[in-house]
């Protein structure tokens, strides 16, 4: 997309909400949005206002830990932070106590033996999240977002004039191809229609066509719910064009979607921290594959980017797994905390029994929607996400009209993001604690929330 017809984008979402003065939360509109967001949950009709707590930061993080251990729950739902409306967006999701204890860490050398530590062991479990035991992969955990991951694939594995293909199936393919052409990379993409995906014939077809350095998938497209079937995919790859470095957006996949990345033989996996991680924001998260780490090796030209180099990153990665402090920029110290607590969370189950519990939620969730006579942008439920539902809005119904009341009952949805239907649906991110914790009730709320919303705007759900 040219940046002008990026601005135009932007502008119209503006028209749109200014239009309805409404908060949407797309990334067009969060912005300024969201300070009126926070305004309305300040005001008197706060239903959660007056019981407001104090976080306690008096003690050290482990102290926190123990005494949560110790304390039999007041009540079912036994959340130390703040009252607050329910967050279940697309990302960042709602957070585990425990998770964000870890961060008021008190301040410690970023190459001091104990960070170092916490740092290898961090990277080593994100290989065990991703089931991967091939030594020779690379996990790099960097400052960032998830967007840091595609500048880390396009700076470090294609180089100026190579091709790219981009599979399609909503906004976020559109900007990794931006981010590639950003780097002189030729991105072709893919498309389907809105809540499709493209079909493996014409993926082989456009494959025999030309000589691709990478392809591209988004496994859970974030703006249409849309999840892509990454096993056969990668099958058909290394079938047709075996030396294609199969790339994974996983930023709203990993750590809710089932991912095998040895038994797939995937190249590249990104994510962030925010999304299925239940982590805070502020980190792109990477694994390469050994071919990927090869394939970058045998570069003719140097990285195009200089802080996502992977030239500079590869060794200090290297060192914090083998425990060994080094330094080429200063980590977060207190959100690898944060990420080694929820990996550990992740980790003490298995991670199918991860997967299996979102998609049985997922499932729930869309048999209760479609029960309310709503659909869903994914029709085909091999096409539906299991850690998130974009939902058409009835006829006549916009997400002006339902988001500022699922507000008032404390939870908060997200609006539309595809740019051609985006006022005509909403999206439910259903990630993490708020289907792991069985001491949350966040997914009846917002189903009730959705329902009583609704009927409240004039919407007869079919009997
Ligand atoms: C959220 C998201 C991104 C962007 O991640 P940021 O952390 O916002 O930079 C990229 N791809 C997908 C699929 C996402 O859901």
């Amino acid at each position: 997309m040219s940046p002008t017809d990026r601005l135009s984008l932007i502008s119209r979402h503006f028209d749109y909400s200014n239009a309805h003065d409404v908060p949407l939360n797309t990334p067009f509109s969060i912005e300024r949005e969201s300070s009126r967001v926070v305004d309305d949950f300040n005001n008197k009709s706060n239903p959660f206002k007056g019981q407001q707590q104090k976080r306690d930061f008096s003690h050290s993080a482990p102290s926190l830990q123990e005494e949560a251990k110790e304390e039999k729950p007041p009540t079912e739902n036994m959340s130390k932070q703040a009252p607050h409306p329910t967050l279940l967006i697309p990302g960042p999701i709602e957070f585990d106590d425990e998770v964000l204890n870890s961060m008021s860490h008190y301040s410690e050398a970023h190459v001091g033996p104990a960070f170092v530590a916490v740092f290898g062991e961090t990277l080593s479990m994100l290989r065990k999240v991703l089931l991967t035991e091939n030594p020779k992969g690379q996990p790099f955990i960097l400052s960032g977002s998830g967007t840091l991951g595609w500048d880390q694939v396009a700076a470090n594995l294609t180089e100026p004039g190579d091709e790219a293909l981009v599979l399609h199936t909503g906004y976020f393919a559109d900007s990794f191809a931006d981010c590639f052409e950003t780097y002189g990379v030729k991105a072709t993409q893919l498309k389907a229609p809105i809540g499709d995906r493209p079909q493996l014939p014409e993926i082989e077809k456009a494959l025999k066509e030309k000589k691709y350095k990478v392809i591209t998938v988004t496994h859970t497209d974030t703006s249409t719910g849309v999840k892509s079937d990454l096993k056969p995919l990668a099958e058909l790859v290394r079938r047709v064009s075996p030396e294609t470095l199969i790339v994974v957006d996983g930023v709203c996949s990993v750590g809710c979607e089932e991912i095998r990345f040895d038994e797939w033989d995937l190249d590249v996996v990104l994510t962030a921290s925010q999304k299925a991680l239940g982590c805070p924001a502020g980190l792109s998260i990477v694994l390469a594959s050994q071919r990927a780490m090869e394939s970058f090796k045998a570069r003719k030209t140097r990285p195009t980017s200089y802080f996502a180099s992977w030239k500079n990153w590869t060794p200090i990665m290297q060192n914090y797994e083998a425990k060994k402090p080094s330094y080429f920029a200063t980590p977060s110290p207190q959100l690898i905390h944060a990420l080694n607590t929820s990996l550990k969370q992740i980790l003490s189950k298995p991670m199918e029994e991860r997967f299996e519990t979102h998609k049985q939620q997922s499932l729930r969730i869309k048999k209760a929607i479609e029960g309310f006579g709503l659909k869903q942008l994914a029709t085909k439920p091999e096409n539906q996400a299991h850690g998130m539902t974009a939902i058409w809005l009835p006829e006549g119904i916009t997400p002006p009209d339902v988001l500022p009341s699922l507000l008032k009952k404390g939870v908060i949805f997200a609006g539309g993001l595809h740019k051609e239907v985006a006022a005509k649906y909403v999206r439910f991110g259903h990630m993490g604690v708020s289907v792991t914790d069985p001491k949350r009730d966040d997914i009846d709320r917002a189903i009730q929330a959705l329902k009583d919303s609704l009927v409240e705007v004039g919407y007869k759900a079919p009997s």
